[in-house]
């Protein structure tokens, strides 16, 4: 399947895997997915395996990401990790205002702005993330949600800043729910999402952003929703646990 853009399969590992079980999966996850060159392969797990996973992933086709950060360099921020220190051990990739950060911890598109800010002036590329819930849904509030989440968290940015981000639209009633979006539904958010970066950043920007869509994501559906226009990539939590699996997705292997 030939994609405009570069796609980016990425996992979101969440709160899951010790040290041992990380090695384990990547003792399998590289030969499944040794050679794959046509696309950007990325895993996010927790801080705690993120050192030893880089050192691992030297020399592969895959890259290590951080799922948070902090948008200050260092202080009394007792529990929070800072750019530089990804930075320190080769991360330059982090996952920010996933729908539970905002919806668990209390993120608000203010501090989301802020992180995604200091990632880019740190060189790192944000994969930030919009949706909105059911009852925004229901509500017929879905395209104001996005475009307001949009707006605030790309406050500030230069468009030369926007062209780094990488953008995941997973909608909160998806995920880890098992309810994917239907493909209309997919579609209709990913063209939206682009439609307002090209009003905000100019048309070269927006053709070149990667959409990410996130939501019970597997390889029973993959290959539908990666054949959508302005769909760029997944970013996959509960599928991406066992390599086999996230293997497949990284193929859009749908059997
Ligand atoms: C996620 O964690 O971003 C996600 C989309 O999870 P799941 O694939 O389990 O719905």
């Amino acid at each position: 399947m030939e994609k405009k853009r570069r796609p980016l399969l990425a996992a979101n590992w969440k709160m899951y895997k010790t040290l041992s079980e990380m090695e384990k999966y990547l003792s399998s996850f590289l030969g499944l997915v040794a050679g794959i060159d046509d696309r950007d392969i990325m895993l996010a797990p927790n801080y705690t395996c993120l050192n030893r996973m880089v050192e691992l992933l030297n020399g592969s086709n895959v890259k290590a990401a951080a799922q948070n950060m902090f948008y200050q360099d260092e202080g009394a921020f007792t529990g929070e990790v800072s750019p530089g220190m990804l930075l320190d051990i080769g991360i330059d990739i982090v996952i920010i205002g996933h729908s539970e950060r905002r919806h668990i911890f209390h993120e608000d598109d203010e501090l989301i702005n802020k992180k995604i800010s200091s990632a880019i002036s740190h060189g790192m590329t944000p994969v930030f993330c919009i949706g909105e819930t059911l009852d925004e849904r229901e509500a017929g509030e879905t395209s104001h949600v996005l475009e307001n989440q949009i707006r605030l968290g790309l406050k500030g940015l230069k468009n030369i800043d926007i062209h780094k981000i990488v953008i995941a639209y997973e909608p909160v009633w998806a995920i880890g729910t098992g309810k994917t979006a239907s493909l209309e539904q997919i579609q209709e958010a990913h063209r939206l999402v682009r439609d307002r970066v090209r009003e905000l950043a100019g048309e070269d920007i927006a053709e070149n952003l990667r959409i990410l869509y996130g939501g019970s994501v597997k390889p029973a559906n993959v290959k539908d929703i990666m054949s959508l226009d302005d769909v760029d990539g997944a970013l996959v939590g509960g599928a991406s646990l066992e390599p086999e699996s996230f293997a497949r997705i990284v193929r859009f292997e749908d059997n």
